[in-house]
């Protein structure tokens, strides 16, 4: 969500700025603007819209500032307008930032008093004109602490000073922020994704912390000023260069990989040799748990229900699932003996991140799931499990969801393992399925033209529902929120029991129903609910795994059948039509697939 780039040198920053902004699309913005220090003014292009436009516009002046800061926005104060576009400068500086200043109404209130005039209705100019004032009277780096000292809520910030042609100051608090190491240059960014094409010398800024850059020298402070000394990690130079090849979009892309990043992640986890899961330097020993809550949002949330199920099936461990943004401000009972996992594709997630945070305030055994591992809540967990699924561009997540299944079903496998929950040939039968789950989940792929045929009647619907019991439940939550965030279809994923006391009542003639009945132990019961839509007028698209048994197919309007494996694999394999049921309405419609409309896909604000 968002993203900010800083970079002093010693030639012209403004086209390297422009091409790490384009690094930091993928994470979904309205807006974007560029300031540099020139002839000791402050130089800003903004505009509404693409990195692109930007770039046009750029070309059209001379930009020779050798100091820059650059910046996407995702508004939250403010409509996506040039006006509201970052970078906001005063005479004397300007200033990017990332998050949410909560305290931003009464701060401008207080600034106004002071004489200070706005330009803007964001949140993030109250920053501009704090530091402006304090300026005044105090040096730079004083002001810069007396600034982040008014300032609640979330951020990440990179400064540049009108007087100051070879520095920029960054800081955080809640958002990520790193910095990077080049040759007479350094930089500043939002992940070092951004910063890669530049340098893979790379140090993190902890929550609280500020820098000076230099085109020269870094120096790190904490809250209070002290210097700190950091650790500059070498990230590996694999090229990261991430194109779409022969697809029409990332998503596309993202969704064919995934026989591949499941073939990956399981040579990564399980010893094909002795026939057993690897968990290296797992910290704990069986007799320290007891219970497991998984946390998550969105996507990540619907692989933590998923999760639940398997952790409930194959241990007897306790096990709770919470939504990130609830858990925070809940009254928990922290619990020494209960393992504490946080899922997140980015591992920058505001709330999960604000929700590990809670539980290592607490001393909490913490454990996360992501696919970027030098993110904050890799950085901040005592164990991380990586999902191994490569860079995911497309805003609505694919590969990272299978991804976050595979590695919390792997995980459960192993600690019931461990605990003894399961016996050996079990366990091995288990492993072995694991080992076919690639060429399964290739077959799926396969289910392309069933699907583009019923897209049709999704498209044109006022409405639909995705139903499923026990594991497949998680998975109708996940079809529906699909449809949604890319074909802005309005879904509902239910439990299929559930639908009488309630939901039924929406059901009319000819509306599109997803029903997920797997022949799993609730194949039946689901089948019945089945019955009762179509009975009210629901066109079912039924979707199972193959059997030489009839399906009960009386009246239903299509069906898909995925291959047939261990019950606790398939909602991988469903999982498939479902990604492309979204992809294909969303495709019909002519929506913008691997951005959709108001979402971020690194969703770094509250
Ligand atoms: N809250 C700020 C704004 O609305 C920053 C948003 C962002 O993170 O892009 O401008």
């Amino acid at each position: 969500m968002c993203g900010i780039i800083g970079i002093t040198s010693n030639k012209p920053v403004s086209s390297s700025i422009i091409n790490s902004l384009k690094k930091l699309e993928y994470r979904g913005y309205d807006s974007a603007g560029i300031a540099t220090i020139l002839d000791g003014g402050i130089n800003e292009v903004k505009c509404e819209g693409r990195v692109k436009t930007l770039e046009n516009n750029i070309s059209k002046i001379k930009m020779l500032g050798t100091v820059g800061i650059g910046h996407v926005r995702w508004a939250t104060h403010g409509a996506p307008s040039t006006l509201n576009a970052h970078p906001h400068s005063s005479e004397s500086v300007s200033v990017v930032h990332n998050g949410i200043i909560e305290n931003s109404t009464l701060l401008k209130k207080f600034l106004v008093e002071k004489g200070h005039k706005f330009k803007s209705q964001t949140d993030t100019e109250v920053i501009v004109h704090l530091i402006t004032e304090y300026l005044k009277e105090n040096d730079l780096k004083s002001s810069i602490l007396k600034m982040l000292k008014k300032l609640h809520g979330s951020f990440a910030l990179g400064i540049i000073f009108k007087d100051e042609p070879d520095l920029i100051i960054g800081a955080r608090r809640g958002s990520p922020l790193a910095v990077g190491y080049g040759p007479n240059e350094n930089y500043l960014g939002s992940d070092s994704y951004a910063l890669k094409s530049m340098t893979n010398k790379i140090s993190y800024l902890n929550d609280g912390e500020f820098c000076i850059l230099k085109k020269n020298s870094v120096e790190f402070f904490d809250e209070s000023g002290n210097k700190v000394n950091k650790k500059i990690l070498e990230l590996s130079s694999e090229d990261t260069s991430y194109d779409k090849g022969d697809y029409k979009h990332f998503m596309a892309k993202e969704i064919e990989e995934q026989p591949q990043t499941i073939k990956n992640c399981i040579n990564e986890y399980l010893d094909k040799i002795n026939k057993d899961i690897n968990l290296l330097n797992f910290p704990w020993n069986k007799n320290e748990i007891s219970s497991v809550t998984l946390i998550g949002c969105g996507t990540a949330y619907h692989s933590c229900l998923m999760a639940k199920h398997w952790f409930e099936q194959l241990t007897k461990l306790d096990v709770y699932v919470d939504i990130a943004s609830e858990f925070r401000y809940r009254n928990n009972r922290f619990k020494k003996d209960n393992l504490y996992i946080f899922v997140s594709q980015s591992g920058e997630t505001a709330d999960t991140y604000a929700a590990l945070d809670l539980c290592n305030k607490n001393n909490m055994k913490t454990c996360s799931v992501v696919n970027v591992v030098e993110s904050s809540i890799a950085r901040d967990s005592n164990f991380v499990l990586p999902i191994h699924c490569g860079p995911e561009i497309g805003v609505a997540s694919t590969k990272a969801f299978l991804g976050q299944m595979l590695v919390l079903y792997i995980f459960a496998l192993k600690l019931s393992y461990i605990r003894k929950d399961i016996d050996k040939e079990n366990y091995l039968k288990k492993i072995n399925s694991l080992l076919s789950l690639s060429e399964l989940v290739k077959k799926s792929l396969d289910t392309d033209s069933q699907v583009q045929s019923a897209c049709n009647s999704f498209v044109d619907a006022k409405g639909s529902m995705f139903l499923g019991r026990g594991s497949s439940f998680p998975i109708a939550l996940e079809g529906a929120l699909k449809l949604k965030e890319l074909a802005y279809i309005h879904a509902e994923g239910y439990p299929a029991g559930e639908m009488k006391h309630g939901p039924l009542a929406l059901i009319e003639d000819g509306m599109p129903v997803v029903v997920i009945a797997p022949r799993d132990d609730y194949y039946n019961k689901t089948i019945s609910n089945m019955q009762e839509v179509i009975a009210r007028g629901a066109k079912v698209l039924l979707i199972t795994n193959k059997s030489t048994d009839e399906v009960f197919s009386e009246n239903i309007w299509q069906k898909i059948e995925v291959e047939n494996t261990d019950q606790d694999l398939l909602p991988f394999l469903i999982t498939i039509p479902l990604q492309k049921l979204a992809y294909h309405s969303a495709l019909k419609k002519g929506y913008d697939i691997d951005k959709p409309r108001n979402l971020a896909k690194s969703v770094t604000v509250e």
